[in-house]
């Protein structure tokens, strides 16, 4: 039986039902399997003939090996399917130009790749619970920014035994985001403003979740908080299936020669997306190569070239608002690995980065790292001029954080010259970022987001995605905004406290 540890060294090690239903470990630790699942060359060949759910069962059964064959089933044929996702494929692979392909990761319900874990994540949640005995009906509370609130409400939304309560700062999200929200359908769905900015809202979120009185009157009821935050392992494993399924579309595509190695680029922020890239190249996936690209907010970047890890810096607001992040949370999981899964030191330079904002994993480590990574970035003034010569030269609409990735890509191979096969990880439709896609296609700009979206698609020829189509005419669902020492007494009324 595949077992899972803390990152921390606390606790003892337990099964993936377990770890999906703690999120994260008592001591702080992030959940890990205790050995990589070894996917054999033959076993690589099997998967090309395959659909993406048949890749994905197969895949997923190795860590998650508590759960039955049917559970498994159950759980991907729920989550990705036609009914959600706007391609058979699921994750397609597309042609840019002889060495570079794209695995589009948007094609679900919310036009982001975080669609492909929260799609998932509901049903691995579901039957963790009650495989773990518990009887209680789980109540997920989220604090957003944009992207994260939506795909977890469309995950979450009419899945049994479980409800969702969304706050997003009212003033803090895009106007296309905020509609995503408020017109969410479902009968376990709840999603509120709240008036002042995103640390408020989470620093809410976080007090709810300890807050004594709540807990006692949830427990009474029968309900249990959980998060679908991406330290959750339920959302890291699968991530890994699509570097396999790319690779195998790769090969069947006839771009590579099986058994060749290539390599990704992942726009990263959490570095949740780059590192199931590493574990599947761990599991034996034939990969040279992980690039992982950042915007001006570059800690990652400066990390792989010094084996510093130093936060003390401005946070930036980019075009590429999802990876605006200076603490990368499954970086954790890396540096574990890597350390020769010596959680004495994760836990020493954790608390370093706590402490002091910053940590050196020291030479040995360092080397390692730069062993399977490479890491650049792009500013903002890049990133767009990245979305103009890629619509030029082949016709391509790419949105920022898949641009990011692009422009890394090309300062990677003025770099290093390696011409491997690659592919780009691209994470976003750019109908989702469509304002600054419009900007940097030299359109013009001055119309609200919805009537952009119908520029855009004007302009390149591509439908607007279902998920962001006719958002300005979908009746409006949830219209309550509240102050952030509200917050708690909106959970107790809503769960009926
Ligand atoms: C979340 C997100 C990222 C960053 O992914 P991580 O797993 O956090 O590194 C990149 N692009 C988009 C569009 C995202 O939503």
């Amino acid at each position: 039986m595949m077992l899972y540890e803390s990152t921390r060294g606390g606790g003892e090690a337990i099964t993936s039902a377990e770890a999906i239903k703690r999120g994260i470990a008592a001591d702080g630790g992030l959940y890990v399997p205790r050995e990589y699942v070894k996917i054999s060359p033959e076993e690589i060949q099997a998967l090309i003939p395959m659909s993406y759910q048949e890749r994905a069962k197969f895949i997923l059964k190795g860590y998650l090996d508590d759960f039955t064959p049917d559970e498994l089933s159950d759980c991907v044929d729920k989550a990705y399917n036609t009914r959600k996702f706007s391609s058979e494929d699921i994750a397609p692979v597309a042609l840019l130009n002889d060495s570079l392909n794209i695995l589009e990761l948007w094609r679900g319900p919310t036009c982001a790749f975080k669609d492909m874990a929260l799609q998932i994540l509901p049903h691995f949640l579901v039957k963790a619970m009650r495989k773990t005995g518990e009887k209680d009906e789980i109540v997920i509370l989220v604090a957003t920014s944009g992207d994260t609130g939506k795909a977890a409400l469309e995950g979450f939304a009419d899945v049994e035994g479980t409800r969702i309560i969304v706050f997003y700062p009212e003033n803090g999200v895009s106007e296309v985001q905020k509609r995503q929200m408020v017109t969410q359908e479902g009968n376990n769905v709840l999603v509120f403003g709240v008036e002042g900015n995103f640390d408020d809202t989470q620093t809410g979120v976080k007090q709810i979740f300890t807050d004594e009185t709540v807990l006692a009157k949830m427990k009474e009821k029968g309900l249990k908080f959980s998060s679908a935050n991406s330290i959750n392992w339920g959302r890291l494993v699968p991530q890994i299936v699509y570097y396999f399924s790319a690779y195998a579309d790769m090969v069947k595509q006839g771009r590579i020669t099986f058994g060749e190695k290539i390599n990704f680029v992942v726009p990263t922020g959490n570095f949740g997306n780059i590192l199931a890239g590493y574990y599947a190249m761990k599991m034996g996936l034939p990969v040279n190569r992980m690039i992982c690209a950042s915007n001006d907010n570059k800690v990652l970047t400066d990390f792989i070239h010094t084996g510093v890890y130093d936060r003390r810096r401005d946070f930036v607001r980019t075009v590429s608002p999802s990876m605006d992040i200076l603490i990368s949370s499954n970086l954790e999981r890396l540096i574990y690995e890597l350390s020769g899964r010596d959680a004495e030191r994760v836990s020493r330079w954790m608390a370093q980065l706590r402490n002091e904002g910053c940590y050196d994993v020291g030479p040995a480590v360092h080397r390692l790292l730069n062993e399977h990574f490479w890491g650049g970035w792009s500013n903002q003034e890049e990133t767009l001029k990245t979305i103009e010569c890629v619509y030029r030269d082949y016709g391509y609409v790419c949105d920022t954080h898949t641009a990011v990735g692009i422009d890394v890509y090309d300062k990677y191979v003025i770099t290093t010259g390696d011409l491997t096969p690659t592919v780009m990880v691209s994470t976003a439709s750019p109908f989702k970022f469509n304002a600054s896609v419009c900007k940097a296609l030299s359109m013009d700009c001055n119309d609200d987001e919805f009537v952009l979206l119908k520029k855009l698609s004007e302009k390149t020829g591509l439908p607007v995605p279902d998920g962001l189509k006719d958002l300005e005419s979908k009746p409006v669902r949830h219209n309550r905004v509240c102050r952030k020492d509200q917050m708690k007494d909106v959970v107790m009324e809503a769960l009926g406290l």
